[in-house]
């Protein structure tokens, strides 16, 4: 692929297009090689500018949020990696919060506890963009993302902006089901409440979290989905997996569905620690568990 042709397909799309641009420090494992290209569009319609040159020029497309949730292969990823950081805006109308994809889901949280809207605390310390965790269906034990949205903003498969309603929506436990859309705006419904009674359930959350998840280091969260019925860090437990590691990547001693680095890990040894605990797990209780995370490249 000539280096010119991206740029000339783009024609005036607003925004900053690069080349070979390292995908780790993006990411929250901290892992991964570079993108071919990495595009920053900044608004919805320059999105779908961008989508149509992919097609045209059949390079692959990834969307890009907080890195929360992705493992990028050590020798990075061919075609392009768009972040939606620009789109970083978030109105209010009455109860209704409208938020960019790539509005991070504690600048939101925090704006909607100070103005006295409840809901997202069910998202507390999920280190998601909006996009992500739409993409994801992001959620915890007290709830999921789709249950609070009543329109999406997309940009589609073949480069068209889009807006969704409930009766478009197919999400399911952690996937928001985009059929390769691209989500570049999502409007929340939220509950008028005390800001105090909002802070301290927040407050309650991330203490819970804080004492039973490896939240200060680096990792992907849960690795594994959980299986119905039953919870993926209790089998990874129970098959003698914590503290097993590979490199400088290890199953956490909180935890167990958390793999984290401890610094100077590669996707490769990721991936191999990952399916040792698959066989583990596997072994032990005949499950076999599905990843959550994501992987990019090969
Ligand atoms: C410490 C920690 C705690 C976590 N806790 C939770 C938790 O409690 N619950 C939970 O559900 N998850 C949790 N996660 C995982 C992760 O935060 C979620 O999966 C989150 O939704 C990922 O969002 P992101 O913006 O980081 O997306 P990324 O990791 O950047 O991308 C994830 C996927 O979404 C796609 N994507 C991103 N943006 C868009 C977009 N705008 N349009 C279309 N697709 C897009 C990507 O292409 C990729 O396939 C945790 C992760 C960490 C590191």
């Amino acid at each position: 692929m000539p280096d010119c042709d991206l740029r000339a397909a783009l024609g005036g799309m607003r925004g900053v297009v690069r080349q070979n641009v390292p995908l780790a420090p993006l990411t929250h494992l901290r892992i991964g090689g570079p993108a071919d290209w990495f595009v920053e569009p900044y608004a919805e319609e320059d999105v779908a500018v961008l989508v149509r040159a992919c097609r045209e020029l059949d390079l692959p497309l990834r969307a890009l949020g907080g890195g929360s949730n992705i493992v990028v292969a050590d020798s990075g990823v061919r075609g392009v990696v768009v972040h939606l950081g620009n789109l970083n805006r978030i109105v209010r109308d009455g109860h209704r919060i409208t938020a960019g994809a790539g509005v991070t889901l504690p600048s939101l949280l925090r704006a909607t506890k100070e103005v006295g809207l409840a809901g997202l605390e069910r998202l507390t310390g999920i280190p998601a963009m909006v996009g992500g965790a739409v993409a994801m269906n992001a959620g915890t034990r007290d709830g999921e993302t789709f249950d609070l949205l009543v329109s999406l903003t997309v940009v589609d498969a073949a480069g068209a902006l889009e807006v969704r309603g409930p009766d478009r929506f197919a999400a399911t436990y952690r996937d928001g089901r985009l059929q390769g859309a691209i989500a570049v705006q999502a409007t929340f419904v939220l509950e008028p409440d005390d800001p105090m009674a909002i802070f301290e359930r927040f407050s309650a959350s991330l203490k819970k979290r804080n004492a039973t998840q490896p939240v200060s280091q680096r990792s992907v969260g849960c690795v594994f989905r959980n299986p119905t019925g039953d919870a993926a860090g209790r089998l990874i437990e129970a098959a003698g997996c914590k503290t097993l590691r590979h490199g400088a990547l290890e199953v956490s001693g909180l935890h167990a569905n958390y793999i984290v680095n401890h610094g100077g890990g590669t996707a490769a040894d990721f991936v191999a620690l990952m399916r040792e605990v698959q066989r583990r797990v596997r072994d032990d209780s005949g499950v076999q568990l599905e990843p959550e995370v994501k992987f990019w490249g090969e």
